[in-house]
This record gives structure tokens, sequence and C-alpha cells, in this order.
């Protein structure tokens, strides 16, 4: 059943991949140059097994959600796992060779925003289509990766669809995607109803497959961010089955928290006063925004208590540019 599953795929993207071996290439977007293809890693285990798809660099600035994925996808023995493991490393090479941090040439589009794509639509919109027909519909579980820019600071954390299954779907798996959380040992884990209809983790939620993104470091490559999606990974793999062995958990990581975005309130020089981790009380000064004569100033102000989870880097700010969010506990 689950070799006729993996077949499938393959026979999607075109190419063969026998029991234990391994397989690298790009999927092709019709219509634009070769640029916009998506290189993806193909490790097949010599047992059947589940399949697992691991998607980083749809931000082409969050280099350590780049790195991470594809260590793993080096390290991967296909004589030593069960199913197939999908590894996209970089999914917006565009914006990457761009050094660009959110948008993408040629059209700026946001790929977050994109999927499942159209096969007919723009570049980004076609690159977002062949990831979500040729790799996440066959998936038993995704996780999307991201990090922050060097634009932004964030902490660690992973976000968790709230969703409800698709039919029947969900069922036939033995884990969920709080499992899947579980397994990145990130203390903080944002559960958010449907965020961004338009994210990989969102339409495959929506599908029924236990899907997590996890977002960890900054635009610089970072060991400590890069450890935590290789663990991560690993050890969704290690639960899943395709990896033997248990997974490597160190810390307690279930801690449900919602984001309060905070915006500017006009466009000028942006100063901030908190840090990433800081506790912050309803109503405390975050920063503050001025005009660029200094005399008309906006402090900015926490609208709930909780945790600093975010903050723009940049001293120029835009009207409605996010500049914090604020992460508050949730009872369980
Ligand atoms: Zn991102």
């Amino acid at each position: 059943m689950d070799n006729d599953r993996i077949e499938v795929l393959l026979g999607g993207i075109g190419c063969s991949v026998p029991p234990g071996t391994k397989w690298q290439g790009f999927l092709r977007v019709e219509g634009f140059s070769p640029d916009f293809d998506v290189p993806v890693v193909l490790t097949r285990g010599s047992e059947p097994g589940p399949i697992a798809v691991v998607i980083g660099g749809i931000h082409g600035g969050e280099h350590n959600s780049i790195e991470g994925p594809r260590r793993v996808a080096c390290d991967l023995d296909p004589t030593k796992l069960k199913g197939l493991v999908a590894i996209v490393p970089v999914a917006n090479r565009a914006a990457f060779h761009a050094r660009s941090h959110n948008g993408s040439p040629p059209d700026g589009q946001n790929l977050a925003r994109l999927f499942p794509g159209s096969p007919d639509g723009t570049a980004l919109e076609r690159v977002a289509y062949a990831i979500s027909s040729k790799l996440l519909q066959h998936a038993d579980a995704v996780l999307e990766l991201h990090g922050a820019d060097a634009l932004e600071v964030i902490i660690p954390h992973v976000y968790v669809p709230e969703h409800q299954p698709g039919p029947g779907v969900s069922g036939q798996r033995p884990w969920t995607e709080w499992d899947l959380a579980d397994m990145y040992c990130i203390e903080v884990i944002a559960a958010t109803p449907h965020r961004d209809p338009g994210s990989p983790v969102n339409v495959s939620a929506s599908a029924g497959i236990p899907s997590i993104l996890a977002e960890a470091g900054s635009g610089d490559l970072d060991e400590h961010a890069i450890r935590i999606h290789y663990r991560g990974i690993t050890n969704v793999l290690r639960r899943m089955g395709i990896l033997a062995g248990l997974p490597l958990i160190d810390q307690p990581a279930r801690r449900r928290v919602r984001y309060s975005r905070v915006q500017s309130p006009r466009s000028g020089f942006f100063y901030p006063k908190a840090r990433v981790g800081q506790p912050i009380e309803k109503d405390q000064v975050l920063g503050e925004v001025t005009d660029y004569f200094g005399h008309e100033r906006d402090l900015i102000r926490a609208p709930v208590s909780g945790v600093v989870g975010f903050i723009k880097k940049t001293m120029a700010t835009n009207e409605g540019n996010g500049l914090f969010s604020i992460a508050t506990d949730l009872k369980d």
C-alpha cells in the first residue's frame, strides 16, 4: 500500500527511485525559466512506510530554515529508513538568489500566501502548484520551515494549525499535528486558527494531513537554530517510524500561545525599546515611531500582557507594518 503511494508520487515527478536509494533533482515549473524550478531530495527507504515532506526556504532570506533541512537531506541514509522523505531545501530560489528578504522577483508575491498555487498563474503561483501537486498532496506529514530574516528577531516557535480534519484522513495516521510539534522541543507552540489560508501548512492541514510550521533563527547562519531544525525534522521522522529509534526529547515542549500583532501607526523612524523574549504587561511601552524630524512621536504600547515574540529590526517603518508580536498563554 505505502509502496503504491510512493510510486504515485515518483510518477508525478517523473523520476525512478528504487527502494534503498536517493534521488536529487528539480520539480519543473512549467512556462518559466529553470531558475524557478524547485530542488528536491528524495530519500526512499529499503522498506515501505509513510511519506514525510519538508519544505524549507519559502522565504529566501530565512537561511536557517534552508540549512537545517539541507543537512538532513545530506545525512539521511536510504538503507536505514522506511518510506520516503522528500526535502525541499529552498522552495523560493528566485528570492534566495535575489537576496530578497520576503518578496520575490519578478512580481513581489509572498510564496507563503500562494498555496495550493495554480498551473497557469504567475511564476510563484506555479512554484506553489508544483510543490502542492507533486509533494504535499501525497504526504502523511508536512513540515513548513521558517525563521527570522535579516530584518527581524523572533523566539523559536512551532505553529500548529487548528483545523477540522478532513473526513477520515487524519484518522489513518497514528500521529497528530500536536505530536509532530512536540518533536521540535521548542517551548512555545502557537495555535492560532488558520492564520494564512495560502500557506503550505494550512493547505495541508485543511486536507487532513498532520502539518506544522516551525520557525527558528535569524538571517545569519546560526548553529543553534540549524540544530533546532535538524533535531526537529529527525525527531518527526523517528516519531513517524521512518527513522529507527526513539525521538530525542530533552525538554517539555507544549506551551500554547496566541500571537497579537502590533502595527506601525505611521510611516517614519522606528525605535524598539523591548527585546525578544521579554515579559510585557498590557500597555507597557514597547517602542516609538517618530516623524523624520523627531517632533511627532507615537509610543507603541502592548495591547495585551505576554512575552515579546517578534520584533522588526529596521529603522524605517511604514504605516501598517508589523513591529512586534506578543505571545499570550492560552489556557488549556
Ligand atoms: Zn518566513
